[in-house]
């Protein structure tokens, strides 16, 4: 079936009690048992199990083309419930430009159990294969990247990755399923912060892991989840499942917004650099061509100057919102060297625009103002 087909009715079914065509929300954090002490309805406690969540880890699940999802109450929960099925003496090889969470994560917290990190350039393909020592038993990617929107060859790292016998995790929260579809390419997992394009109205916080094959990877995650309490809630479930069904349709206003304000940008003798894999000057442009159906909704900017123009620059727009996080109908823009904290690699100059679903032109005018009104 087609992505919109799949996002319309993929882990859902009228409901056979009483005919309703969206899925009833179950609040309920008990299920009854049977006579005979047995659960033959499938549900115990809702940690455990719980309908909508189902409803929603089968549709993602089909998304993606994977076997089995884990939904999460946030994307970092998800990101630390892969993680934590590293063990001591295990390396994980990131690359360089990695959500900043999940940076300082592997920074600040990994190194006292014995688990170390390399961060790595990902387009050397030298330096990745030097970095994918035999301890190596994980490799993380992000493509598009945060926030430097860098593209990675996902069928090349793969390949990297499982010749060093180690497992592809590759982050698809900028992409969506609907964009690029990391099975395809090789992954063993994929993970999402669904706070983003998935639920895709800024207001629901959760994320989702999909595993390539069941076995024991999946299990511990799995199991990760109900026992350290690490679920997603029925009401968040259900607003993302109501997201889905226009997953497609906003991905490709999403995409073509982007394209005509990167276009815009790339023109401006304002703007120092843009950062956008559907420009021919892109260096991931080619890359992105062959693994991405469209070019996302994310791009990034430098302005000439440093933090005091970039700052300046955002002070004038009244139409896009100064904020952080991505994925929704309201563009979002923002500085982002000054929230990642210390680690970060952002030049001080570059700005991040998450391209909602506005009519481009309206917010080309926003940009084009706050751009020549200095
Ligand atoms: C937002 C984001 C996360 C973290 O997700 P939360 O839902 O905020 O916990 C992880 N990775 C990427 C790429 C993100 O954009």
């Amino acid at each position: 079936m087609h992505d919109e087909t799949l996002g319309v009715h993929a882990g859902r079914a009228v409901d056979p009690a009483t005919g309703a065509i969206t899925l009833p929300i179950h609040l309920s954090t008990t299920f009854e048992r049977d006579a005979d002490g047995g659960y033959s309805r499938g549900f115990v406690y809702s940690r455990e199990g719980n309908p909508v969540r189902e409803a929603f880890e089968r549709c993602i699940t089909e998304l993606e083309g994977g076997s089995e999802s884990v939904a999460f109450p946030s994307g970092m929960a998800a990101a630390f419930a892969v993680l934590q099925t590293l063990r001591p003496g295990d390396r994980i090889v990131v690359g360089q430009d990695t959500y900043f969470g999940v940076r300082d994560l592997l920074i600040d917290y990994f190194p006292q159990w014995g688990i170390e990190t390399a961060f790595v350039d990902v387009n050397d393909a030298a330096a990745y294969r030097a970095a994918c020592t035999p301890q190596t038993r994980m490799v993380w990617l992000e493509t598009p990247s945060n926030p430097l929107i860098e593209i990675i060859d996902i069928e090349a790292a793969a390949a990297i990755a499982h010749e060093a016998g180690a497992l592809l995790v590759c982050e698809n929260t900028f992409a969506t399923p609907i964009v690029q579809r990391p099975f395809a390419l090789g992954a063993d997992a994929v993970v999402h912060s669904v706070t983003k394009y998935l639920s895709g109205h800024s207001d629901v916080l959760a994320g989702v892991v999909t595993f390539k094959e069941p076995g024991e990877f999946k299990r511990h995650v799995r199991d990760f989840q109900s026992i350290a309490g690490s679920t997603i809630d029925p009401f968040s479930a259900w607003l993302t499942l109501r997201g889905i069904q226009t997953l497609a349709i906003r991905m490709r206003a999403h995409c073509e917004n982007a394209l005509a304000i990167a276009r815009f940008l790339d023109g401006h003798p304002a703007v120092a650099r843009v950062y956008y894999p559907g420009l021919e000057n892109h260096p991931g442009h080619d890359v992105a061509k062959k693994q991405m159906r469209g070019f996302g909704g994310m791009l990034s900017f430098e302005v000439y100057g440093g933090r005091a123009e970039a700052f300046a620059m955002l002070a004038r727009l009244q139409l896009v919102a100064r904020a952080t996080s991505l994925g929704g109908t309201h563009s979002l823009i923002e500085h982002r060297a000054s929230i990642e904290g210390p680690h970060t690699r952002a030049p001080e100059s570059l700005i991040r625009l998450s391209v909602g679903l506005e009519h481009p032109d309206d917010v080309i005018t926003d940009l084009k103002r706050a751009l020549e009104t200095a």
